[in-house]
């Protein structure tokens, strides 16, 4: 009963998160997960959350000032709208070696790399001729 190893709450964040691709916050995990657990703590999410990140099962990012959770795994880059705070994901392996390209791993052994892209997506442009969506390949 009292096992720590999947709890009903943190099987309904997990399912949660692997369900969406909007790097919720987790006052939004919370909200969404309250709506299927009757009662679920903020804290108790904060800390599945932070558990779920630590062994590496999903992804925290820090991104605008707080912690966006993400369960998709596969290296990839975030872009996000300043103005309506939506993130997109972009495949990251260019991005990867061109950030890694210039270090000397005598001195430094890369781990990840975090690139965070600002601008205005397309819902938010006025002219979205501009911004075509970009189809993943
Ligand atoms: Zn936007
Ligand atoms: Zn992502």
């Amino acid at each position: 009963m009292a096992s720590t190893r999947n709890t009903p709450q943190r099987e309904a964040i997990l399912a949660y998160l692997q369900s969406v691709h909007t790097h919720p916050t987790a006052e939004e995990v919370h909200a969404a997960v309250s709506r299927k657990l009757l009662s679920i703590a903020l804290a108790t999410v904060y800390r599945n959350l932070n558990l779920l990140a630590e062994r590496g099962i999903i992804h925290r990012h820090q991104i605008g000032g707080g912690y966006r959770y993400d369960a998709d795994l596969a290296a990839h880059e975030h872009c996000v709208c300043t103005s309506c705070g939506g993130i997109y994901d972009v495949p990251a392996e260019d991005i990867e070696a061109a950030a890694t390209r210039h270090i000397d791993r005598k001195r430094f052994v890369p781990d990840h790399v975090e690139v965070t892209v600002y601008g205005v997506c397309a819902k938010c442009d006025h002219d979205t001729d501009t911004i075509r969506k970009v189809k993943p390949t």
